[in-house]
């Protein structure tokens, strides 16, 4: 997983439709841009439309030198996808992650603000939209509405508009991207048939069809459309930041524009193949069941009974190392890793996370658990790897989520209650 090896996959040619998610951000860190005052209003197509004045369906307008194979109605739709694009990356470019909403802990991950190499490279991405729309860059992109040769590919690997694959189930893709090198110049999208058809909606009407039906406003399966086509196969290319995961971002995106003007998006079917816009070779594989855990647990020991001179309630935080899916709650084998007092809290039911930095032994080694105290469940670090941690369904169910340990009662000659608050799995 070196750098070395992306180099390398890149320097193979017109032959990759992913390419590697390794590449840096240039220098340093990417910050958010400041962008108009578009966030500061509801609506985030506000304020864009002056700045967009100028549009019209000339090529030289787009950051695009050719529309291969393009019928003139072909090619009014990739510019009107174009500055849909645009429109869509104006927020997430801005985004603050410090803070992470619903949308962004779905998206990314809980523990996206504390993930400054993942959040460098989403600003880039959509930085870098913004970049070949204001012209900053000069190179630009192929765009064909029919296959291109990929003489560097085995035919096995070539991608075609027709082609079935058979994990796609039947369904046919919206487009693929190609990128030799990582230039603009190297840089081609295959926008296929299903692109242009029916059911794939430019930005303004989807707005539309939400505005008059309101039972679809959060659905964030309508959501979709060429805009979001478009930007996935972008997303891909080198020359942007040549992102695998490509529907995260393209996705992110679009439900951050509707949620702008309709509050949040539920969560997506998407991942089930709905939408069956996307190239196969791409789609991100599911994530693999976890293996491994971390269970925190919060103890309430009780010695004694009130008014007593040896009386004492005393609250700590247990660490457990378990194999996925192992309840660690009044268990004694295995013991805790870690512990740690909870000298603030007082009792279970006003239990709140630990804060601060634990280390923990895991099956992986020696990790750390991080929780900033700011209210999120936190993520466990390994090396430089964060595996981002959940709330026990118990922490938040009062009196219900505390277990009385018959076996742990015992042995004080008291009382002792856990309630399960934090779960970091991998
Ligand atoms: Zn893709």
């Amino acid at each position: 997983m070196g750098f070395s090896k992306t180099k390398s996959r890149l320097a193979v040619g017109l032959c990759l439709l992913a390419s590697p998610a390794l590449i840096q951000a240039d220098a340093g860190r990417v910050h958010p841009r400041d962008i108009s005052a578009a966030s500061t209003t509801n609506d985030p197509t506000a304020g864009l439309d002056i700045l967009l004045q100028s549009r019209d369906d000339n090529p030289t307008t787009t950051p695009f030198k050719e529309f291969r194979g393009c019928s003139d109605q072909n090619k009014k739709d990739i510019v009107q996808a174009w500055w849909d694009v645009v429109n869509l990356a104006r927020i997430p470019a801005s985004i603050n992650f410090d803070k992470p909403g619903a949308l962004e802990s779905r998206i990314w991950g809980d523990d996206i603000d504390h993930r400054t190499e993942a959040t460098d490279l989403i600003h880039k991405l959509y930085s870098n939209i913004l970049d070949l729309w204001s012209s900053k860059t000069t190179e630009k992109i192929l765009i064909s509405c029919e296959d291109l040769p990929q003489p560097d590919r085995a035919e096995k690997e070539k991608a075609y508009c027709q082609k079935i694959e058979p994990e796609m189930n039947g369904k046919r893709i919206g487009g693929y991207a190609l990128s030799k090198g990582s230039s603009y110049d190297g840089s081609a999208v295959v926008l296929c048939p299903l692109f242009f058809e029916p059911g794939q909606e430019h930005l303004a009407d989807i707005k539309k069809n939400l505005g008059n039906d309101k039972s679809n406003q959060h659905n964030a399966d309508v959501m979709g459309g060429k805009a979001r086509l478009l930007l996935h196969e972008m997303a891909h290319l080198s020359a942007l930041v040549g992102q695998e995961d490509a529907d995260s971002y393209a996705w992110y995106a679009s439900l951050k524009y509707f949620e702008a003007l309709f509050g949040t998006p539920n969560a997506s079917l998407r991942r089930d193949g709905e939408i069956p816009t996307d190239d196969p070779e791409v789609d991100p594989p599911q994530p693999a069941k976890p293996t491994k855990a971390l269970n925190i647990i919060l103890e309430n020991s009780r010695h004694g009974v009130p008014n007593d001179k040896d009386f004492y309630d005393r609250m700590k935080f247990l660490f457990f190392s378990v194999d996925f899916g192992t309840s660690s709650v009044c268990q004694v084998d295995p013991a805790p890793v870690a512990e740690a007092p909870a000298n603030d809290i007082s009792q279970l039911i006003k239990a709140h996370l630990p804060s601060g930095t634990f280390d923990v032994k895991t099956q992986d080694g020696m990790c750390q658990y991080k929780n900033d105290g700011k209210g999120n469940a936190g993520a466990l670090w390994c090396g430089d790897k964060a595996h981002s941690c959940k709330e026990h369904a118990d922490f938040r169910k009062g009196r219900e989520g505390d277990v009385y340990c018959r076996n742990l009662s015992t042995r004080i000659r008291g009382s002792v209650e856990q309630r399960a608050v934090v779960a970091c799995e991998w």
